[in-house]
């Protein structure tokens, strides 16, 4: 891959957040054709911005339309120390989409005082008044929006979580995400269950693009398509999709472009399949694109998505990487320590490549994944395969970054450890990703009856545990040497080392005092490292030894801890394949929500010292159409210059 070497990754800091830039290489070597095709789909990506903030909070669009209107007025007061915490939180609520931390989901908590913020926003123009007037009769509160400002920002109190997962609450009513409205999970859950056929094979996914509105004791969804909510928003995204459908790689991608965009204008679920089915099977063409309501992770339900869009092309090179991994589905699936009944007897159209982002919006942006494996209905997956992707130029910038910062150091118990770490940490974690994303999420299937939603709550955290640890165990077989995907026998002790010291220790330093762990992967991670060292002890597998006052990981067994990883894969498959709902409950609970005080202090007063952020996110490179004299489009240009609160209020108009 060619990459600049001066290349700098480092945008912007603020809180704990780390804004970087990803490079796009090969993009200069695509065809004129397939760079339209990219950047008409970076138009539709831009457009669903409002979609995502008003799903994450109904009063996201009125806090962020003040912030931006307020920094961008002449009068605004800049000497103060107000101010540079005004800009903190601004800046945290435009890369958390949202005035709750994207990853934590807590709401934020402002530095500036109410008084100047009243001073402040008292000097804003009429017509920036109006409009934020306006957002706030959306929300349907009966007050103006300053009182609905100088609540949402500074009462603690009102929205205090998107996404709450504590056992036992009422989940729909204590998070803060726009998802329902006067609904109790009670209600929801009931509506939906009405819906659900149990002899389909073949369900639709109810309840995904919508938002569960109960008023005058009518309970009925509010569905998000041309003439539905999001009207505006959607018709924008149509436009582009409709610009970029001419530029179509081949009739397969047409098809997908035009099966979406009916999708759509009719916000019908079995389109969105249908659409799902025909995106899989397109593997031929180089450009690739995800546009719509996606991921579930918003929702404490697990059933209303978000909307996300990445624009991306295959990296030729590193895809034969996981072409092998593909070819030998059968093999991992045969040979995974499952019990029998819980496996695939056919492994279905594992397409795995590496691609290279070009952009990334919605639910992606700033944050964003680093490996992707959808379509996400499940009945879709066994028949029709899922497509999944590793991006390449993402892990490279966040390795890049990370080099020389002193993490290592401080966190691992020798030089032994950090000289493998230095080796091999990169492609031993690359590997992780693919098998995790290739493989893990699709392996395996669920006993017939058995719904995709039984594990409730717990299912996402079970669905990350399985593919983790489906990675974990192959990590260290002997078949990866055997397919050239590892260099060196002990290049996977690399991998378990640090992700034993993650789950165990530096993960803790994305988490408040206090606080529990509620993310999904987070909690994963959690019980996975947890559960091995306590089931490891008794051959004194894992150890946690101290140094200096410090808490190190000791991995003093790697062969019994891949052992430990393979009973755990085949726990949690059975887990999911049958539904048992108590047995994910339990292993969630008891290893993955609690945290040891004292651990936890140590850990964040160390990584404190370090002066380092533990969230990082991206900045998109910026496309401009190249014309010629007369008007004719040449080529479209890519420039990486911009930083991050230009690009933030050139998305949202106040910018050229
Ligand atoms: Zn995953």
């Amino acid at each position: 891959m060619k990459t600049d070497v001066k290349f700098n990754y480092l945008v912007d800091r603020f809180a704990d957040i780390q804004v970087l830039r990803y490079q796009v290489p090969g993009f200069e070597d695509l065809t004129l054709s397939q760079k339209l095709l990219i950047y008409n789909l970076t138009k539709a990506a831009e457009e669903g911005r409002d979609i995502l903030f008003d799903q994450n909070c109904r009063y996201n669009l009125l806090v962020r339309g003040a912030l931006e209107r307020m920094y961008m007025m002449d009068g605004m007061d800049k000497s103060s120390d107000d101010y540079n915490a005004f800009l903190t939180y601004m800046k945290q609520v435009l890369f958390a989409n949202g005035i709750h931390h994207h990853y934590g989901c807590e709401k934020f908590t402002p530095a500036f005082s109410k008084e100047w913020f009243k001073q402040q926003y008292s000097k804003l123009d009429a017509e920036s008044k109006n409009v934020l007037e306006n957002l706030n009769s959306n929300i349907g509160e009966a007050k103006t929006a300053e009182e609905t400002l100088l609540k949402v920002i500074f009462d603690p109190m009102v929205a205090p979580k998107r996404v709450n997962q504590a056992d036992g609450e009422d989940l729909v009513k204590t998070s803060a995400c726009n998802y329902y409205l006067n609904v109790s999970q009670q209600d929801a859950e009931a509506f939906y269950n009405a819906m659900k056929d149990e002899n389909d094979t073949t369900p639709p996914s109810f309840g995904m693009n919508s938002r569960l509105v109960k008023k005058d004791g009518m309970i009925y969804e509010e569905v998000w398509k041309v003439g539905g909510k999001y009207s505006d928003k959607i018709e924008k995204i149509v436009y582009w999709l409709e610009q970029a459908k001419p530029y179509a790689e081949n009739a397969k991608q047409k098809d997908v472009i035009e099966t979406l965009v009916e999708f759509y204008k009719t916000g019908d679920l079995k389109t969105f399949d249908e659409y799902s089915i025909k995106w899989v099977g397109d593997t031929d063409s180089r450009v690739d694109f995800v546009n719509g309501f996606i991921e579930t992770y918003g929702d404490p339900l697990d059933m209303k998505a978000s909307w996300e869009s990445i624009v991306n092309f295959k990296n030729i090179e590193a895809t034969r990487r996981t072409q092998i991994l593909s070819e030998n589905a059968q093999w991992f699936e045969d040979h995974s320590p499952v019990s029998s009944e819980f496996k695939k007897k056919e492994v279905k159209g594992v397409s795995a490549k590496v691609i290279t982002m070009a952009f990334l919006g919605g639910d992606c942006y700033p944050a964003t994944p680093i490996g992707i494996n959808l379509p996400n209905a499940n009945w879709i997956r066994q028949i029709h395969g899922s497509k999944s992707v590793t991006i390449e130029n993402i892990t490279n910038a966040y390795d890049k970054a990370a080099q020389g910062n002193g993490f290592a150091e401080e966190f691992m118990l020798s030089d032994e450890e950090i000289e493998r770490s230095k080796k091999y940490a990169y492609i031993a974690d690359n590997l992780h990703t693919d098998l995790h994303e290739c493989l893990g999420h699709g392996s395996g299937q669920l006993q017939p009856g058995v719904s995709r939603e039984a594990l409730k709550a717990y299912g996402s955290t079970i669905e990350e545990a399985r593919a983790d640890l489906f990675g974990l165990y192959y990590t260290a077989d002997s078949k990866i040497l055997e397919l050239g995907l590892l260099p060196a026998k002990d290049a996977y002790k690399a991998e378990y080392y640090s992700y034993i010291m993650n789950g165990l220790l530096t993960q803790l330093i994305r988490i408040k005092p206090g606080d529990v762990i509620e993310e999904a992967h987070m909690r994963n991670r959690a019980l996975i490292a947890r559960w091995a060292y306590e089931k490891g002890k008794k051959d004194n597998v894992i150890e946690l030894v101290k140094k200096d006052g410090k808490t190190y990981v000791k991995i003093n067994n790697y062969k019994e801890l891949r052992k430990l990883f393979g009973v755990l894969l085949a726990e949690v498959q059975r887990i999911r394949s049958v539904g048992d709902y108590e047995a994910a409950k339990r292993l969630v609970e008891d290893y993955g929500v609690q945290i040891d005080p004292d651990l936890h202090n140590e850990v964040l007063e160390r990584y404190r010292k370090l002066n380092l952020s533990p969230y990082k996110g991206f900045v998109n490179p910026v496309y401009e159409l190249v014309k010629d004299e007369n008007g004719n489009t040449v080529d479209v240009k890519v420039t990486y210059g911009e930083d991050f609160l230009h690009q933030q209020l050139r998305y949202d108009g106040f910018l050229k």
